[in-house]
């Protein structure tokens, strides 16, 4: 069997804390070797992000550029067309072929609006789910349907994640860490310090670019 490979998708407006160290201590709990991180094309109705794609990516690569758990993947940013994980997730199995053990991991906001994504059930047949805790957010499901579907695919052990290509999904035990995108844009658009939030180098580049003023 082929070894498991992660996907970690956003904005990434800017990049922070709270997706930099969950993750590595995700890699850690479940022996992943690599994570490839995705920004996203954010869709026509959507609040537009605040950085352009460039500098959500450059902000991206200079945050890993000391930590080579991650790779950059460009794809969804060189579409130039709206998002769909689903669709992401089709082509990547169709990269990678069927027998491969993929994932896609997420926040535990992002599980809990999951049911409402473009084709989200089509998710767990192309990829697993891998959900890090994050704090403020339900760790129930808005509904009776979607805890059901939540629990018919959940697993507990993460062997499960290695030794299968798709369609389970595991709740990681991750740090809880209060940080969001919004918060770091609020406090930078006060004037407020962001150190403990965002890496030096992102930081840099923010205030390099008048970012988030
Ligand atoms: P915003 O505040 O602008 O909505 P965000 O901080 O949620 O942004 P995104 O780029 O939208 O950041 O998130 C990308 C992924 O990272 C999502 O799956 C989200 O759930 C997850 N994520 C973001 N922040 C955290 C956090 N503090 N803990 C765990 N997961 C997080």
């Amino acid at each position: 069997m082929k070894s498991l490979q992660a996907l970690f998708g956003g904005t990434f407006d800017p990049v922070h804390y709270g997706h930099l160290i969950p993750v590595e201590t995700l890699a850690n709990l479940i022996a992943l070797s690599r994570v490839i991180i995705m920004p996203n094309n954010v869709p026509p109705h959507r609040p537009q992000p605040e950085a352009t794609s460039v500098q959500r990516k450059e902000m991206l690569a200079l945050a890993i550029s000391d930590k080579p758990l991650f790779t950059l993947d460009e794809r969804e940013l060189l579409r130039n067309t709206p998002s769909y994980t689903a669709e992401t997730l089709k082509a990547w199995r169709e990269e990678q072929g069927a027998d491969a053990p993929l994932a896609f991991i997420i926040g535990q906001d992002s599980l809990l609006t999951l049911p409402t994504w473009h084709d989200y059930e089509s998710i767990l047949d192309n990829a697993h789910l891998i959900v890090c805790r994050r704090p403020g957010y339900s760790m129930e499901m808005a509904s009776p349907k979607y805890q059901q579907w939540l629990e018919r695919h959940m697993t507990y052990k993460p062997e499960n994640l290695h030794s299968s290509p798709a369609g389970k999904i595991y709740l990681a035990e991750t740090p809880w860490l209060n940080i969001s995108a919004s918060l770091i844009r609020e406090r930078l658009m006060k004037g407020e310090s962001c150190e403990d939030l965002v890496p030096e180098s992102v930081l840099e580049y923010i205030n390099q670019h008048g970012l988030y003023r």
